[in-house]
């Protein structure tokens, strides 16, 4: 086990950032701070927070900085994360990054991690996903037999295409992770706090790829 760390982790949609995150964080003993899942659990419980959070994505909008920095500090004060945090979906622009400096001064975040993979392989990986609908869940890739026939093979469940994942809605969240997120990651280099990995090879060479940089940051 090594020792607690603090990061912040970066990543285009399908680069595996989900995968890496779950790893690391059973890696370093520290809690995965996912913002995305934070606000999916507070709109399913239906909190006053979570209402209004409901508001501002179903309208597409982005929640205020202030909104999202108070959300982040409260969590990162709870007794798990005294040993560190692996914060990812946060910050989402520089504003943010900025508070977030300010909130967590005593212990400020030591690293955040570019997991770089380019965005034309990221298109190709979504864009040719599909899944079972049925009671598997399976993901399958253009070109395998129950993508092709459209019947999971595991479970008879009908296999499809992700509203999420057509090749137009790919290209306005890399768009959209250009304009808003990679002037974060930059912010982060400025400051000499980043490190890049590269995220276009085998899942576990990815890790090994991240624990090295981590180590020896
Ligand atoms: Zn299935």
């Amino acid at each position: 086990m090594a020792p607690g760390v603090r990061l912040i982790i970066f990543g285009r949609q399908g680069a595996g950032k989900g995968t890496q995150c779950q790893r690391l964080a059973t890696h370093y003993g520290v809690p995965h701070v996912s913002t995305g899942d934070m606000l999916r659990a507070a709109v399913k419980a239906g909190t006053e927070f979570g209402l209004k959070a409901r508001d501002y994505m179903d309208a597409g909008k982005l929640l205020p900085d202030d909104i999202m920095v108070g959300l982040v500090a409260e969590r990162l004060a709870q007794p798990d994360a005294v040993t560190g945090w692996l914060l990812d979906g946060f910050p989402r622009t520089v504003g943010q990054a900025e508070a977030l400096n300010e909130v967590t001064s005593d212990a400020p975040a030591e690293k955040a991690v570019n997991l770089e993979v380019p965005e034309s392989v990221v298109f190709e990986r979504i864009t040719k996903r599909r899944v079972c609908s049925g009671t598997c869940q399976r993901i399958y890739r253009v070109g395998d037999p129950s993508a092709e026939s459209g019947v999971c093979e595991h479970c008879g469940g009908a296999v499809v295409q992700r509203g999420d994942d057509t090749e137009e809605s790919v290209r306005k969240r890399l768009a959209d992770y250009q304009a808003q997120t990679v002037p974060v990651v930059e912010w982060f280099a400025q400051q000499g706090r980043l490190v890049e990995v590269d995220g276009d090879q085998p899942a576990d060479d990815v890790f090994a790829a991240l624990v090295h940089a981590i180590d020896n940051r």
